[in-house]
């Protein structure tokens, strides 16, 4: 059967409910992909949407760090981090490594709204294209 993409998803407080209605809003391509997020964020989407996540220690505990390992390993196809730039964060050396393990490994990021809606534009074509290369992935 073929697989979804994997993408990651993190929200700092003052964005997640921008994330929250983004995903709202694209919740049938949001659910064929493999998500994971952070432990906050996870919740959150999970308890307000009903998606299956799989969820990382919170951003400050480390899971920036398991997202970005993830991503190091070649397991992740995009991540839409919205960041919020206006706030002194205590895990910022976190932050850092997990939008530099992206530019290293060529994974797709997008940190605010509007690159996530061109993000999520190009993996829905991505997707259906797939779909239509792969038939007999849809016959069984
Ligand atoms: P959270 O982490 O989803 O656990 O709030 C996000 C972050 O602060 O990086």
């Amino acid at each position: 059967m073929e697989r979804g993409p994997v993408v990651a998803l993190v929200a700092h407080d003052a964005k997640k409910d921008d994330l929250l209605r983004l995903v709202e809003e694209h919740l049938p391509l949001f659910a064929g992909f493999h998500l994971l997020a952070t432990g906050t964020t996870g919740t959150l989407l999970a308890r307000e949407l009903g998606l299956p996540i799989e969820r990382m220690a919170g951003g400050p505990e480390g899971g920036d760090l398991q997202i970005g390992a993830r991503i190091a390993q070649g397991e992740v196809d995009a991540l839409i981090f919205l960041r919020d730039p206006l706030t002194a964060h205590p895990h910022e050396p976190d932050i850092q490594a997990l939008v530099k393990v992206c530019d290293v490994h060529e994974v797709a990021v997008a940190t605010n709204l509007a690159s996530a809606r061109a993000l999520l534009l190009h993996l829905d074509r991505r997707h259906g294209q797939m779909r239509l290369v792969h038939p007999s992935a849809q016959n069984g």
